[in-house]
């Protein structure tokens, strides 16, 4: 295997500071989900820790434990995947903030042996339906909630939800429940230290979605939205470029041992360039551990080619509007058997 997923840690740095800024006053969320979405969480958290990033996005409590292991324990770590009562109390025991959106979770806080108060975020479903308190449920999972704030087993952190970032009038239909679902709780006595809804798209373009803390996934990474404003208008710039060497030359071309099982959708064989150091070649035919290359002259095993990504032809996002899809289904395909590397 000669591949190998680069990440520039400086670049990286850069859309920290873009987003931080795009974002004021509000604070940045780093979500690293997916591995901090295929590009290796420990390094990421790392610099982003060293970078002033304070909030971490962690979806599940594993995950969230992992990022508490190298942030430390300054650092606030959200997650919102939680699988009931042995996963919450591991939640607790790390101290990450828990994102509720089932009232059954309230329960199983509830019975839990009294430990540490928990901190948590209580969601409203605002439409999307993936988890979620519904708003007619909302005002029995506040009275449960304060009851358990009083009795000292959690500390009320939080309302948020999440939006589709697909229309502007479905996002301000879901802000208006937030809002409501949030004034009703500073009624019941809960008052939200941080509220949060939006996440790379509406934070960069709406301001009015900030409110405390922005989750940015997608932008911090370099990702930008497939047929959205490009990374010029973002500010933000690819992050990792997926790099291969010249394995074989034979008559059918220049041979990389890249292919559709390492994460290169076959569907793109035909349909871009890599950068080769003759130029731009096209991808020609992609099987299942190797791809093929228009040849050029003097071609030789061992030359470096940049595939896609940072410094190549084409981003993520460009290889995934080709094929119709997100920037984040390619950066995620790259496989955990292709080594990342490092610069800073
Ligand atoms: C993935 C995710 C985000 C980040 O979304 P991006 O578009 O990548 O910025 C934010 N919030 C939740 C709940 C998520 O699942």
């Amino acid at each position: 295997m000669s591949a190998v997923y680069r990440v520039d840690l400086d670049a990286f740095a850069r859309n920290l500071r873009r987003v931080r800024e795009a974002v004021a006053p509000a604070a940045h969320m780093l979500v690293v989900k997916d591995d901090a979405y295929a590009h290796g969480l420990e390094a990421v958290v790392r610099r982003a820790w060293d970078e002033g990033v304070r909030w971490f996005g962690a979806f599940d409590v594993v995950t969230g434990a992992a990022v508490r292991a190298v942030a430390g324990p300054d650092a606030r770590i959200f997650v919102w995947l939680i699988d009931g009562s042995d996963d919450l109390a591991a939640g607790v025991a790390a101290d990450l903030d828990l994102g509720i959106g089932d009232e059954a979770l309230l329960e199983d806080l509830a019975g839990l042996s009294a430990g540490r108060p928990a901190r948590i975020h209580l969601k409203i479903d605002t439409g999307l339906h993936r988890n979620g308190i519904r708003p007619e449920r909302w005002d029995a999972a506040l009275s449960r909630t304060a009851e358990l704030v009083d009795g000292g087993r959690a500390m009320f952190e939080g309302v948020w939800s999440h939006i589709s970032e697909a229309s502007d009038a479905d996002d301000d239909d879901a802000r208006a429940l937030f809002l409501e679902a949030r004034a009703a709780a500073r009624e019941a006595g809960l008052v939200a230290r941080f509220s949060h809804l939006a996440a790379s798209a509406a934070g960069f373009a709406r301001g009015e979605f900030r409110e405390d803390l922005v989750r940015v996934g997608a932008f911090s990474y370099g990702i930008r939205p497939a047929g959205g404003p490009g990374e010029a208008e973002l500010g933000i710039e690819p992050i990792a470029c997926l790099a291969a060497t010249v394995t074989t030359i034979d008559p059918r071309g220049v041979h990389l041992d890249v292919g559709s099982l390492h994460g290169l959708p076959s569907t793109l064989a035909g349909r871009f360039d890599v950068v080769t150091p003759e130029g731009p070649r096209r991808v020609e035919q992609i099987g299942a551990t190797s791809c093929v290359l228009a040849p050029w002259n003097d071609a030789a095993v061992g030359d470096e080619i940049i595939v896609f990504g940072r410094g190549g032809f084409f981003s993520a996002t460009d290889l995934a509007e080709l094929i119709d899809t997100i920037g984040e289904e390619i950066a995620l395909r790259v496989s955990p058997s292709i080594p990342r590397s490092y610069r800073s």
